[in-house]
């Protein structure tokens, strides 16, 4: 069966804030010029919003330039930021720091990134935008001059056994003049352009963290909106990168998450178990005693800043939000920066569409990047998130320097180092003691990923790879006790043993994956390759 062919002046894969950002921007110069330009964004999740997860503290800079009639028009941001705490988390203590001047959260939100991508794709549509929700791009299209010309669904009912079944559909052909990725931290078909095109080479890695985060119900005697608090230290030690977010939004709502960075060395290190051991602190188990967890969710977030991004242009497209970097690492935001970035390759492309002769490139795109405060904000607190490969106390130390001495302009730029290469072998490593869940604020993975509501069609071929099947027994169960049992926030990957505790095995359990691509990133040889599932499916989070 042939696939079906649709053309689009621009495809965008991805409805994230940075994909329907571009998408929105299009349109609002196709009307402002007169001029009609036709545009499509595909997204994995079975809705807008499905597969979205983020704090989220938002600045509203890129919106306001955006959208300045957000609030007339009803954007889910009601939850003003009043207060900030900074805590520095002992065992059994917690000591206020004063706020670094990053995270001062005067003027911005506290939002479900979720919802606000549900309303920004209503904006989109009723600009005329296309949006497919349900569609994975599970390849990328190239023509015969090797430009990409576009991106390819993947089949419908392709068996576990590799075979059509009788649901089988071919998947659909999008053809744009230009395609703009935007699938966020981690892109499966960004990976693939990084490497066709060199987009990294002579750029220092990415790196990353893992975030994982539950939405609350509190008890409203303990619910104080619009508070946010930041902790360091307790629980992870002192040579891992980590800490936690607690964003109290309305209705008793309390968004609480804890990310660590992924260059951590421990093998049995479980940033699952870790985020756990968090709520149980004396200073943080009460906001969610006698309290209700209502969702649950994981995801990486990039902490490469600006020394990690990559060449953002290719022939036929271009590279947009999460899927290039752009977080700031202090601030723990990225979303005001990826849509940013998508606002102005959708200025790139538009001008490259002005005329119906044949497409140039989106040269312009990088060069207006350079010139806006994205570039600025990133290239001024290069150097905090590498410092803390030293450690918490080296980092909180050269991160004061930095930015009370140097103002963000210190003249050198430390490097970072892959993630997938940090871990240390078991022997040199201590093993961690974790408690067992409460089950009243900590709780354990399975019933955790019950409440991310993933669900995948089980007759499909596992949409996680291995290059090679020996590796996961012969090198990481050897060297690492297999540390993708801890890392993976949703237990996909088992070791299983026959009954006399022989013949180890890994077991993948695929069809609880919610899409955080932490196994993409640290398995420690870059076995494991995350490709889509079937479109729409994953986790179904309702406003995360
Ligand atoms: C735990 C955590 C906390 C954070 N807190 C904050 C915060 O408080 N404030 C802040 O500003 N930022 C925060 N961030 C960062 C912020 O969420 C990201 O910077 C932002 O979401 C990036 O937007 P994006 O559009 O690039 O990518 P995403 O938001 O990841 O969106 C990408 C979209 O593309 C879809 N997609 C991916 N691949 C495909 C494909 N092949 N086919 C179809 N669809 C695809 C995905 O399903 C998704 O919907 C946080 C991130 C995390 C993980
Ligand atoms: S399998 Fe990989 S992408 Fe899926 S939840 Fe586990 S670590 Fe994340």
């Amino acid at each position: 069966m042939s696939r079906e062919r649709m053309d689009y002046d621009v495809v965008i894969v991805g409805a994230g804030p940075a994909g329907l950002s571009t998408a929105i921007r299009l349109k609002q110069l196709c009307a402002e010029k007169g001029r009609e330009l036709s545009v499509c964004v595909l997204e994995k999740g079975s809705e807008v919003g499905a597969h979205i997860l983020s704090g989220a503290v938002l600045e509203p800079r890129s919106l306001d330039e955006l959208i300045p009639d957000w609030k007339e028009k009803g954007a889910p941001l009601t939850v003003a930021a009043k207060e900030d705490r900074f805590l520095f988390l002992t065992r059994k203590r917690a000591f206020r720091l004063p706020t670094p001047p990053q995270m001062n959260n005067h003027g911005n939100f506290i939002v479900s990134l979720g919802n606000v991508c549900r309303w920004l794709g209503q904006q989109a549509e009723a600009l005329g935008v296309e949006i497919f929700p349900g569609f994975a791009a599970a390849e990328v299209l190239y023509d015969d001059a090797g430009r990409v010309s576009g991106v390819a669904t993947g089949d419908m009912g392709i068996g576990k056994d590799g075979n059509p079944t009788a649901n089988h559909q071919p998947g659909v052909e999008l053809h744009g003049r230009f395609t703009v990725f935007a699938e966020g931290v981690r892109g499966s078909l960004t990976k693939t352009l990084f490497e066709r095109f060199k987009l990294r080479d002579g750029i220092g890695p990415q790196t990353f963290g893992i975030g994982i985060k539950e939405l609350w119900e509190v008890d409203p005697a303990r619910h104080e909106q619009g508070t946010i608090i930041h902790t360091i230290g307790w629980p992870v030690d002192w040579e891992t990168y980590g800490g936690s977010f607690l964003y109290h939004l309305d209705a008793n709502q309390v968004a609480v998450g804890y990310v660590v960075g992924l260059d951590y060395k421990n093998p049995f290190l479980s940033p699952f178990e870790e985020f756990q051991r968090f709520k149980t602190h004396p200073a943080i188990r009460p906001i969610f005693e006698g309290g209700r967890r209502i969702a649950y969710g994981a995801r990486a977030i990039n902490e490469g800043g600006f020394q990690a991004i990559p060449r953002l242009v290719f022939p036929g497209g271009a590279i947009v939000g999460c899927s290039g970097g752009f977080v700031n690492v202090p601030k723990i935001k990225g979303t005001h920066t990826a849509m940013k970035t998508g606002m102005l390759c959708a200025e790139a492309a538009f001008e490259a569409l002005a005329t119906d002769g044949p497409v140039g490139g989106l040269d312009r795109y990088p060069a207006a990047l350079e010139r806006s405060w994205v570039w600025e904000e990133l290239r001024r607190v290069r150097n905090i998130r590498p410092a803390f490969q030293k450690g918490l106390y080296a980092g909180l130390a050269y991160a004061a320097i930095d930015t009370y001495v140097f103002g963000g302009k210190a003249p050198w730029t430390l490097k970072h180092h892959a993630d997938n290469e940090s871990l240390r072998p078991i022997a040199a490593s201590e093993p961690i003691e974790y408690p067992k869940p409460d089950g009243k604020v900590s709780f354990d993975r399975l019933s955790s990923v019950f409440l991310s509501s993933t669900n995948h069609e089980e007759n499909q071929p596992a949409h996680l790879r291995l290059k090679d099947a020996s590796v996961p027994v012969a090198h990481n169960l050897a060297l690492y006790d297999a540390p993708e049992q801890r890392y993976c926030p949703a237990g996909v990957y088992e070791i299983v043993r026959d009954e006399s505790g022989a013949n180890p095995r890994l077991q993948i359990n695929a069809q609880n994956c919610v899409h955080c691509k932490t196994c993409d990133i640290k398995d420690p040889t870059q076995n494991i390759v995350w490709t889509v599932p079937e479109g729409g499916g994953g986790p179904n989070y309702p406003n995360m």
